[in-house]
């Protein structure tokens, strides 16, 4: 789940890492409110789950209750590429003397976390790797042994951060691991990591992406509920207890299994389709299942066919050739589907089928024939 950044700031706060006096606000005399209270100068800040506010104009300073009204009511209902924003942070405004950045995230490859550190913050991350890498430092922190403040103070300083915010970056990095390890983040952002002109350092921002698999262990997340935005076609998934991830092709994807799900989305791409979505139906293809996927798919309109990829190894293709027919009587597609059926009792499901067989139930007997027919049904390659 990832956090807007009003939250990453509270968020931060339990693990002591330094922030603004700041509130929330949804409405403009809100704003005024929160204003007086964190004292001016103040910044108000659109709260959208997507970077490059300031650059879109969703972040302002404003000096007296004037302003914040004149920023607020502009900034409230902005739509910020594609998100329309509904919420505002309001905080005290920071003297900058230097913009750096800070961040924690998994390293997958090397199997260690990885914290980045540079001394050109304020701009994206993304940009400074690709323009000067060598200015960002790097270093590989071993769950078992943590991040040592030595180890901290070294990072700084081969960053190249001012003498003077050394010390407090280092601290407030060790604060962060903290934060990251167990507040089970997979990532803790700042940038910028601000040097006020009075040597202080904190996180002017903050980008959050909570570990979900982690909530268990977690109650206080539930104060983040309710604020999550999230894909249409995802939440009826979860209600019908379905593995699914939107994307935004035209060819809808069902398959048994997550390796094979994935492999079907690799072919599908691999004949020049694009896939509407990712689907695991597991195990248990039945009618119920069966039925819940389709109408899942059915609810995307960009979807113009539907690839159903089986392969019966536990899983028995009579029975799924049973849901689909099933399926069939109860769901009114808007999409034909091309059907893959192969493995264990793969002709009794074909027998089972046939008297279905039209131009809205294609069988196609190999997985990249398939592939290529319900990409073709789709309008061919993009
Ligand atoms: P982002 O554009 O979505 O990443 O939003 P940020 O929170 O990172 O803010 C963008 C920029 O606005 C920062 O890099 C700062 O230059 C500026 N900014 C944000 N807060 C303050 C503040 O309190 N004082 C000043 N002077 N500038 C600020
Ligand atoms: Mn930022």
């Amino acid at each position: 789940m990832d956090l807007y950044e009003y939250q990453g700031k509270q968020y931060f706060a339990r693990y002591g890492i330094p922030t603004s006096p700041g509130g929330v606000a949804d409405t403009v005399e809100e704003a005024v409110v929160q204003a007086d209270r964190a004292g001016y100068p103040v910044v108000v800040k659109a709260q959208v789950k997507v970077g490059g506010r300031g650059k879109a104009g969703g972040i302002k300073l404003a000096a007296d209750a004037e302003q914040v009204r004149t920023h607020a009511s502009a900034i409230l209902g902005m739509d910020i590429h594609g998100h329309v924003v509904h919420r505002l942070w309001v905080e005290h405004a920071s003297d900058i003397a230097r913009e750096y950045y800070a961040s924690f995230t998994l390293d997958r490859a090397a199997k260690l976390h990885l914290c980045m550190v540079s001394a050109k913050g304020g701009v994206e991350i993304e940009e400074v790797a690709a323009t000067d890498p060598d200015a960002i430092a790097r270093l590989h922190v071993d769950p078992v042994d943590g991040l040592s403040p030595q180890g901290a103070q070294r990072l700084v300083a081969d960053a190249g951060l001012d003498p003077e915010a050394r010390a407090p970056a280092a601290e407030l990095l060790v604060a962060l691991y903290r934060c990251y390890v167990e507040g089970d983040c997979d990532l803790a952002e700042i940038n910028p990591l601000i040097l006020t002109t009075d040597g202080r350092v904190h996180a002017l921002d903050a980008k959050v992406t909570l570990d979900d698999n982690a909530a268990f262990r977690h109650p206080e997340w539930e104060q983040f509920a309710g604020t999550e935005t999230f894909d249409e076609r995802e939440l009826l998934a979860k209600e019908k207890g379905l593995n699914y991830i939107g994307l935004s092709g035209s060819v809808g994807i069902i398959a048994n299994g997550a390796g094979l799900a994935m492999s079907t989305l690799d072919v599908v791409t691999q004949v020049g389709g694009t896939a509407a979505n990712f689907l695991d139906i597991g195990g248990g293809a039945n009618a119920d299942v069966m039925a819940a996927a389709l109408e899942v798919i059915n609810t995307d309109d960009a979807v113009l066919s539907i690839f159903v990829n089986i392969f019966g190894g536990i899983t028995r293709c009579d029975e799924v050739a049973n849901g689909i027919v099933e399926a069939l009587g109860r769901v009114d597609l808007r999409s034909p589907i091309v059907l893959r059926l192969d493995g264990t009792n793969a002709e009794a499901g074909h027998e089972i089928l046939a008297s279905h067989i039209s131009d809205r139930l294609v069988v196609d007997e190999t997985m990249l024939g398939a592939a290529r027919r319900a990409v073709a049904l789709a309008g061919g390659e993009k």
